[in-house]
């Protein structure tokens, strides 16, 4: 637990907001500021700051992450007409906060990507 970290606060209640999922590795909630209709994101429950670190030790925790992502699609109703998994990794990926988190996108017809 990083004392500052907004998604661990989540993760423990002490800011409030509704856990959509949960289970041994990773928790979902709702975007605050969605950039599409269906915009949740798919956190691990471990304290862990970004894509760079990751190791074969973390399989069951990514494989759990994109399991996660998929079922909650479906409860979204978006897993027959598509969605997008999006990590932002460091600055120039867009990356805000500074623990995991899988983006999952859908709900509406979503831009080409480049
Ligand atoms: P990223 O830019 O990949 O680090 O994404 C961080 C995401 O967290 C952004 O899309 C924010 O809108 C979202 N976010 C920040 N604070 C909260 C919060 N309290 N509840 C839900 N989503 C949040």
């Amino acid at each position: 637990m990083a004392n500052d970290c907004i998604f661990c606060k989540i993760r423990d209640g002490k800011i409030p907001s509704e856990i959509l999922h949960r289970d041994d590795v990773c928790f979902v909630i709702r975007d605050i500021a969605p950039k599409a209709t269906v915009h949740l994101l798919v956190i691990p429950n471990e304290h862990f700051l970004e894509l760079t670190g990751l190791t074969p030790g973390h399989a069951d925790m990514i494989s759990g992450m994109f399991l996660a992502a998929k079922e909650m699609a479906k409860r979204e109703g978006i897993d027959k007409s598509g969605y997008r998994l999006v990590f932002n990794q460091g600055s120039d990926g867009g990356q805000e906060v500074p623990h995991l988190h899988l983006h999952v996108l859908g709900g509406r017809k979503l831009a080409a990507m480049g």
